[in-house]
């Protein structure tokens, strides 16, 4: 290692510390079990180089919001680290989704029927029954993607009950100008109301909050990482 390459990984180090404690400091807060929130680290547009620090430090669970930029940088590292878990947290289109069923391990972002359809398929043709997460438009904003609030309990009923999609939670992004408590509370209403335990909501400036309603994986990008190159 040079001398640059440790001070990466002893920042990355620091930063994953860092996240772990505050993590941990709002779990006993609102008595919740600090082992039941997954820390899934988001790495997209981040120089490869950090991802091996937080690699190194032991992490493995990490999202990717393309399939196209995922697919350039992860395969060799999941074959260098058999047991990474990689999330797909970022819009797919249908014409990507046999790519992501073969390189992601958990698709956080079914949104449509027709997605869910394709997912479904493509799925029983690699035989990889991936977790999902069905993404939920709390703020019903129209450039976001997600299922409206009041749609999404047929939703849910379509692709686990019609699809055999295997259904583990509710994902959403709260509307960027307005406060997230309202909208982590409507994501655990209606997971809960819909039998499903798994809550993926909170980003780096409101990871905490979303500790406070429920979350069991928060997906943290520039907290843990620093700022992201440009698209
Ligand atoms: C980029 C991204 C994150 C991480 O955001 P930060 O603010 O950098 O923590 C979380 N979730 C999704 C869906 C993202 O696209």
């Amino acid at each position: 290692m040079t001398g640059d390459d440790t001070g990466i990984a002893r920042d990355i180090a620091a930063n994953f510390d860092d996240i772990r404690a505050r993590i941990q400091k709002a779990a006993e807060k609102w008595q919740r079990d600090a082992a039941a929130v997954d820390l899934i680290a988001v790495s997209k547009r981040q120089p490869v180089e950090l991802i091996e620090a937080a690699l190194g430090y032991g992490h493995r669970h990490f999202g990717e919001n393309r399939v196209q930029e995922a697919a350039g940088k992860w395969p060799a590292l999941k074959q260098q680290f058999p047991d990474i878990e990689l999330h797909l947290i970022g819009p797919l289109q249908t014409n990507k989704a046999k790519d992501a069923v073969a390189l992601f391990d958990v698709i956080e972002t079914v949104d449509r029927p027709k997605l869910a359809r394709v997912l479904a398929r493509e799925m029983a043709e690699a035989g990889r029954a991936l977790p999902v997460y069905i993404q939920v438009n709390t703020g019903k904003e129209p450039q976001k993607a997600g299922v409206f609030p009041e749609d999404a309990d047929a939703f849910i009923t379509e692709c686990r009950d019609n699809l055999g999609l295997d259904v583990v939670g509710l994902m959403c992004i709260p509307p960027v100008e307005e406060q997230p408590a309202p909208h982590f509370a409507l994501l655990a209403k209606i997971a809960a109301r819909n039998g499903l335990s798994r809550l993926s909501m909170g980003m780096s400036a409101d990871f905490e909050t979303a500790v406070q309603f429920g979350a069991t994986s928060v997906r943290v990008g520039t907290a843990l990482f620093g700022a992201r190159d440009e698209l």
